[in-house]
């Protein structure tokens, strides 16, 4: 196996506090191993017990904050067993979501609703299911989960900085500061049980300043809530931690310190969870896939592997870049990798540094790649769904 991008893993930046701490990753002779069973799809191979060391180090890292993970990541169930375990609680968005957990014993009341735009019906489902906490971002979402749970207890989310986030979320969800009055008003006025506040800071967020600036904030809005006559209880940090891949990232324990300094003065009846998502799964897996065939076009080369944004692959689309591994050797020449659809869209990287010499039938392994790969492939133009393969 050849590690392809020496060059890409100085860091670019020169501040102390990226890769302070070593980060691990699935063992390289677990995936020669599962290879040896022989392929026939493209797979993701997770080991469960980096898993386990994950949420361990997350606890460890942040000790007042307690994990609920963001089942969107990867909803293996046997993912979801092993953060079970561990004793991590779960965020989710949907009512397929919730079945899934409460098909693993999970009790609802340990479930947060953290999607701030549900249907009724789906709240209708949830809240008959037993679930207790829902988020909201706006007086209209307020007023549905009232009238379908009058005694939800709700937590607001706010709008917070993304900078530094690979996946900038800001717009789409968090209410404004402006608008932060007119929904503990209204919640003051119907009686609700506005208890806490939420927020996320982007996924894959480098920058651990925006927890601070987030916890921040909402200590100020606990003061308005009080003022209002609620009583908040729940303070909710949010997913985004980051994974290593090829650019430096601050370690959970760098981001554990801010955290950590930022919570230091909120009184103990004040519960603090945070949602991470992607830090406890990414690392603990391999995806593995093959090259189905090469082509020169218009001078230049291209790879079609068997699974491309349809199959898994899709977050390079959003900039994410993956360590891409081979068996070949040679001199890296810049190549353009597509999927094996006929859509247009599914084209990976273009001008990637890769061995000039990869060949039809070559196997690529892409590390730290257990979060958001199966989790959004789809059968589209007929190829098959990534396998994941638990150890
Ligand atoms: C997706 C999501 C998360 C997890 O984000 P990561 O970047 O994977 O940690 C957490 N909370 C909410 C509300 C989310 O939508």
């Amino acid at each position: 196996m050849q590690m392809r991008n020496t060059a890409l893993r100085q860091p670019v930046e020169v501040e102390e506090i990226f890769d302070t701490h070593p980060e691990v990753s699935l063992d390289f002779e677990h995936v020669q191993a599962a290879l040896k069973q022989g392929y026939s799809k493209p797979f993701l191979l997770v080991d469960s017990n980096i898993i386990r060391n994950k949420a361990r180090r997350f606890k460890a890292a942040m000790p007042r904050v307690q994990p609920h993970y963001a089942v969107k990541a990867n909803p293996d169930p046997r993912v979801l067993k092993t953060l079970i375990e561990e004793g991590v609680g779960f965020e989710i968005a949907s009512i397929s979501e919730l079945d899934l957990l409460l098909s693993l014993n999970v009790p609802a009341a340990d479930i947060y609703y953290s999607n701030p735009m549900k249907s009724r019906a789906y709240l209708e489902y949830a809240a008959a299911k037993g679930v207790e906490w829902y988020v909201l971002d706006s007086v209209e979402e307020l007023r549905k989960i009232v009238s379908v749970k009058p005694d939800a207890k709700l937590y607001l989310r706010i709008d917070t900085p993304n900078i530094g986030s690979d996946w900038p979320l800001a717009g789409k969800f968090g209410t404004h500061v402006a608008e932060i009055k007119e929904i503990i008003d209204e919640a003051a006025n119907l009686q609700a049980d506005l208890a806490g506040v939420t927020f996320h800071v982007g996924s894959q967020c480098r920058n651990p300043q925006n927890w601070r600036v987030g916890i921040e904030r909402a200590i100020k809005v606990f003061a308005d809530m009080r003022q209002a006559g609620l009583s908040p209880r729940l303070l909710n940090i949010g997913g985004g931690y980051p994974v290593r891949h090829v650019k430096p990232i601050p370690s959970i324990e760098v981001i554990g310190e801010v955290v950590n300094e930022a919570i230091a003065n909120l009184p103990e009846n004040i519960r603090i969870m945070a949602e991470p998502g992607r830090y406890l799964v990414s690392d603990a897996a391999y995806f593995v896939c093959r090259v189905v065939g090469t082509a020169t076009r218009n001078g230049k080369r291209w790879m079609y592997w068997d699974a491309g944004v349809f199959g898994g692959v899709i977050e390079v689309t959003e900039g994410l870049r993956y360590e891409i591994l081979s068996d070949r050797t040679g001199p890296s020449i810049p190549w353009s990798v597509a999927g094996p659809t006929c859509d247009s869209v599914d084209i990976l990287m273009r001008d990637e540094l890769l061995p000039e010499d990869i060949e039809e039938g070559d196997f690529i392994y892409i590390p730290n790649a257990g979060a958001y790969t199966t989790a959004y492939a789809s059968n589209f133009n007929g190829f098959p769904l990534p396998e994941v393969v638990v150890l």
